[in-house]
Order: C-alpha cells, then sequence, then structure tokens
C-alpha cells in the first residue's frame, strides 16, 4: 500500500528533508530488520479479521507508508490487518487536517485568521498538553512562536534570514500565556496579530493516538516511524527489545548512525538541526527549531536531542524545547522530573545520555563522538 491520501503538505517537502526522511527510514530497518525478519508469516493471515481486529497469536507483517504532517509516515504492525491500516490512514488525515497551519480547512487555521475558532477535542487536549509544556519549560517551548517560524520561510520553503527589527517586532506577538483556552466552550482565542503552530507536537500525538488503535483491535507488536519519530507497540514478535537508531545528525545524509537505543513499548523521539534548514547567504546553516528568547534558530551547542519515554507527545514537546535549553537546563529539567530519558549531542562530539538508558544505548560511532552519563 502506498499513502492514498497526500494532500497539500507534500508540496512543502523539499528534497533534503525528503531525503533525510528516506534516510531516516532506512537507517531504522537496517538496525530493526533483524527482528522484524522473524515476524512468522506462517500464521495463516488475517483477512477474515472482524472489522480490522487482530487474530490472536497472528504475527503477520501488515504495512504502509503514508505522506502526511509534511514527512513521509511507515506504520508496519505484527498481527492486523490492511483494513486496520486504513482506518490508520484514515485517522492520521483527520488529524492533519486539524492541526495544519497551511490547510485553509483546517482548525488551527481558522484560529489563527480569525483569532477564535471552535476546536475538536483533539486540537483541544493536544493545545491544552502543549501549553502546560510550554509553562514547564519556561516559554522553550513556545506554540505562538508561528510568525516568526513562518518569517524565516520554515513553512513556505522561502526561506530567509529576517532583519532583527522584523524579528524584534513578531516577537512582541509571541507569549503562549495569552493563548486562551474555553473548555467549556472548546474554542481557542488568541490576542491580535499572534499565531499558534502545534508542529512541535503534532506528529507525537499522531503516534500516540495510532498506538491506541493498534491496541484497541488487539495488535501486540508495531513499530512506527513517523518522520524519525519512531514509536513502538511492544517488543518484537520474538520478545526482545527494538534496536532503534539514533542518527549521526553530523552527517545524516550518510545513513551511518550514531548510536543504537535498546527498548520495547516506548518512543524515541529526536529533534535535530539538521531535519529541517536551509544555508543563508553568509554560509550560515539556519535551522526550523527557534528561540522564542531571540526569534532565531537555537544556537547552545546541540545538535540533536533525542527523548525516549511512555509517550509520544510528551517525547516530541520535550525533545524540541530542550534542544532550545541547551544541554545543562536540559539536565536540569531531567533531573526534575525524571520520567524520560534522553540524548543529547553536541557539536564537539560529546553524547550525554540519562542513566536510565545506560545500559540500553550503544555508541556505534566512537570515532567521532564521546560518551558521558548523567546520573541523578
Ligand atoms: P520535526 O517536526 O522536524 O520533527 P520538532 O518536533 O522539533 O521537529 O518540531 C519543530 C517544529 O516546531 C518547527 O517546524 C516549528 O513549526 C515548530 N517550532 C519551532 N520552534 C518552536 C518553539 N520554540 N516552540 C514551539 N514550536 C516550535
Ligand atoms: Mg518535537
Amino acid at each position: 500500500m502506498t499513502g492514498k491520501g497526500n494532500k497539500g503538505f507534500i508540496k512543502f517537502i523539499s528534497d533534503f528533508r525528503r531525503s533525510a526522511a528516506l534516510a531516516a527510514l532506512c537507517v531504522l530497518l537496517v538496525v530493526s530488520a533483524a527482528g522484524c525478519g522473524t515476524a512468522d508469516s506462517t500464521s495463516g493471515g488475517s483477512a477474515g479479521a472482524d472489522a480490522g481486529k487482530a487474530v490472536q497469536g497472528d504475527t503477520t507483517e501488515h504495512s504502509t507508508t503514508v505522506f502526511a504532517m509534511d514527512t513521509v509516515m511507515n506504520i508496519t504492525t505484527y498481527g492486523g490487518s490492511d483494513e486496520l491500516l486504513n482506518k490508520v490512514q484514515s485517522r492520521i488525515e483527520q488529524l492533519e487536517s486539524m492541526f495544519s497551519t497551511t490547510d485553509e480547512n483546517s482548525e488551527i487555521y481558522a484560529v489563527n485568521r480569525d483569532g477564535s475558532a471552535k476546536v475538536s477535542s483533539d486540537t483541544e487536549t493536544l493545545t491544552k498538553f502543549a501549553l502546560d509544556i510550554c509553562g514547564k519549560t519556561n516559554g522553550a517551548l513556545d506554540i505562538s512562536i508561528y510568525p516568526v517560524v513562518r518569517e524565516w520561510g520554515f513553512t513556505t520553503g522561502d526561506f530567509k534570514v529576517p532583519d532583527d527589527s522584523v524579528i524584534k517586532d513578531l516577537l512582541t506577538h509571541v507569549d503562549y500565556r495569552k493563548v486562551k483556552l474555553d473548555e467549556n466552550e472548546d474554542t481557542i482565542t488568541l490576542d491580535k496579530d499572534m499565531k499558534i503552530d502545534l508542529g512541535s507536537v503534532a506528529k507525537g500525538y499522531t503516534g500516540d493516538r495510532i498506538i491506541d488503535m493498534l491496541k484497541e483491535a488487539g495488535v501486540q507488536s508495531a513499530l512506527l516511524d513517523l518522520g524519525g519519530n519512531i514509536q513502538t507497540l511492544g517488543s518484537k514478535t520474538d520478545g526482545s527489545d527494538w534496536r532503534v537508531a539514533v542518527q549521526d545528525p553530523k552527517d545524516p545524509s550518510s545513513g551511518d548512525y550514531l548510536g543504537v537505543v535498546a527498548i520495547s513499548d516506548k518512543a524515541v523521539i529526536t529533534s535535530g538541526g539538521y531535519e529541517r534548514y536551509f544555508q543563508g547567504p553568509d554560509g550560515k546553516t539556519y535551522w526550523h527549531i527557534i528561540d522564542p528568547s531571540t526569534g532565531r534558530p537555537a544556537e547552545n551547542g546541540l545538535i540533536s536531542v533525542t527523548i525516549i519515554g511512555d509517550k509520544g507527545v510528551y517525547c516530541d514537546s520535550l525533545s524540541t524545547s530542550l534542544f532550545i535549553m541547551g544541554k545543562e537546563k536540559a539536565a536540569e529539567f531531567w533531573k526534575q522530573y525524571q520520567d524520560f530519558d534522553m540524548v543529547l549531542v553536541s557539536d564537539d562530539g560529546e553524547v550525554d545520555i540519562t542513566e536510565g538508558i545506560a545500559d540500553r544505548f550503544e555508541l556505534s560511532n566512537t570515532k567521532d563522538y564521546h560518551l558521558n552519563v548523567i546520573s541523578r
């Protein structure tokens, strides 16, 4: 099956973005192939399964590729059915059609255009969650950064380095505390000239909803690659952990990886400067993760942040915000909450991992990188 419903978003995928997404996929397959190959395909299939329900004990592989949310999504289930994956694809498309900042029919588009709009429970739930993380990270995550992100061209592909005065002016409209979510009326209301973007958390939320659907259908083993966001359900069919590759942020197109983390039933979500960027006239690289305190791409020595935890949306929110906070603040944040693990990669070749994954993470590229463990 291939993605049937690739809509407006795909036209914004620039070539490097597309190849980065494909490279991410290849890396993952290389690492997980050993286990995926053990899936038992002799167990009779599940064509007759009731409304996409998994057949007990069936581990037949089903997979689909969906182009959505500006990226390539690959979903593989062991057990389940093609019918179930069709439903998953529809759900992804439904979520995209609510959260998109560029689709004129989306709920977020209506909020941004009209300053106030009624929203679905998905948009309300995700916005509420994101606002909570905006507060916990002291505004490193700020969903109202959108006007600045757009000015840099990251939503249109029309990249430019904005003048300082333009950034300064746009930043006066950035403040997540002014986003009003009315849970009785189901509305989101913004101050004048404010605009919001759930791009930092949408894929993680989508992954969580897919995992829910698969679980409900009785699937016990699945691997989601939502544009480099890896989310797993259960373990591999032989009972062993998934081995998830963390990309080498210095050389993402080589297909080489920095290391491998062995996990079951977890999300492994990375934000990196290499994911979407352009080169300015000054030869400098500018990427899509913007520090709301400066209005410019976050620059603190970190080149990628991978978060490992139970919920995709939480990991997605933290991969973006800890990338902005930098190594020291990220370590403090981890010590305060301790409900996730992380791999921080710095431009000087230092790799800092939290002690919760110390015996689950293997550094593959020992030539260019040096491993440290952050303890409690
Ligand atoms: P990706 O979508 O590449 O996996 P992220 O999850 O890190 O990466 O999200 C990056 C997206 O989040 C950007 O494309 C932009 O839309 C948005 N964004 C950038 N900076 C911020 C920020 N400080 N707070 C909230 N959202 C941001
Ligand atoms: Mg994120």
